[in-house]
């Protein structure tokens, strides 16, 4: 029986592929800011419609790096909700993260509790738009004017989103998107920063590369986290195809929307109007459902159907975090992620595999006549 995987990373023609690579082989510049590298950099500044946009090898080290040349200190406010990548980011730098919990709505930072979290360590908010459901960008923007915070988006799950035509990566002072290969947008493994202000750009630039702004003088303690031109070459490829990648993303999207949007127990994501989504993920949460995340995980495994907890664990949960952080004061974050279940989605998942993944989903309801 084929098996059903989650996810499925997107492809560019091979041909395609191989054309973009070809000057390699001739230039030899493999990495250290090429020419695919630069190309990639103004091809997203244009399709992501924001001034910086800063190409890192992955999405993790954009946001470890973004934290340590924004000399963020003390304490950060963020979401547990979310990969680990997020706090540990936060942790490798020495930071405190504060957990704020989430809304029971879109799962993102809860905005009405955000300024009792607030203390005189607190450096930054880092929120993230989980699943591509956009935060509540302006009461975040308020309190962190109000406090004199910084505020860094995690934006991994967030690529090419525009809210009332305004694109995502122009929120808060910078956002960090990944491009890993599980990604909508990838670059095998990969990552950007984009940020407001072009004074920025100078250090996050020589974040990635050791802290070098010019030969012989490293003025900062950076680390190694640049863009190879291979990554950069994929990226130019896969950019060509990204708006019919989304598009065929969408008609999966709502095939489980007409199967599951009526089902009692079974709460969806659905994009509000204004907001044009990237359909990355697709999040149920069963909550008064005939049967529990757990069993419908179950019975979809058995049928070589793979889908994934995610979030579960939190991240103020994790193992390595024990006996520092707890999820108490984070309820309705545990509450969600008991019971989420992420479905497979991909670009060339095909409608009669959502059509057998809601059957088995819905199999086991029983029905009142
Ligand atoms: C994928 C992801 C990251 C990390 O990105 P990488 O490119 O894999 O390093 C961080 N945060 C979230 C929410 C993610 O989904």
């Amino acid at each position: 029986m084929k098996q059903i995987q989650v996810t499925q990373s997107s492809m560019p023609d091979y041909d395609t592929f191989c054309e973009e690579i070809k000057v390699l082989w001739d230039n030899r510049w493999l990495t250290n800011m090429g020419d695919k590298h630069e190309q990639l950099e103004m091809q997203l500044e244009q399709y992501l419609n924001t001034p910086n946009v800063t190409l890192f090898s992955n999405g993790h080290l954009a946001l470890e790096y973004a934290i340590a040349a924004f000399n963020l200190s003390g304490e950060v406010i963020t979401s547990p909700f979310t990969f680990a990548s997020t706090t540990h980011a936060i942790v490798r730098n020495g930071l405190t993260p504060v957990f704020g919990d989430i809304n029971p709505h879109n799962y993102t930072l809860q905005t009405d509790t955000l300024e009792s979290l607030i203390t005189e360590k607190t450096s930054a908010i880092i929120p993230v738009h989980v699943y591509g459901n956009i935060c509540n960008v302006k009461e975040i923007e308020r309190i962190a004017k109000k406090y004199n915070l910084k505020v860094i988006y995690d934006a991994a799950h967030a690529f090419g989103i525009s809210v009332d035509e305004q694109g995502v990566a122009n929120f808060g002072d910078a956002s960090m998107f990944s491009f890993h290969a599980t990604k909508v947008f990838h670059t095998i493994e990969g990552g950007a920063l984009t940020f407001a202000d072009n004074s920025m750009k100078r250090v996050i630039n020589s974040y990635k590369n050791f802290g070098i702004t010019g030969p012989g003088t490293v003025e900062y303690i950076g680390g190694n986290a640049k863009m190879n031109e291979f990554q950069a070459a994929m990226g130019l490829c896969n950019l060509k195809i990204i708006d019919q990648e989304i598009e065929k993303r969408k008609r999966v999207f709502e095939r489980y929307i007409d199967h599951l949007g009526d089902t009692k127990g079974i709460k969806l994501s659905i994009p509000p109007d204004g907001v044009s989504s990237n359909y990355a993920y697709f999040p149920i949460v069963f909550d008064g459902y005939t049967l529990s995340r757990n069993e419908v995980y179950e019975q979809l495994k058995k049928h070589n159907i793979y889908s994934r907890k995610y979030f579960y664990p939190l991240t103020n949960n994790l193992q390595c975090y024990e006996g520092r952080f707890t999820s108490e004061s984070t309820p309705v974050a545990n509450f969600i992620a008991n019971r989420v279940l992420t479905l497979p989605l991909y670009a060339d998942l095909q409608l009669e595999e959502v059509d057998k993944i809601c059957s088995v989903i819905k199999a086991n309801v029983p029905i009142y006549k």
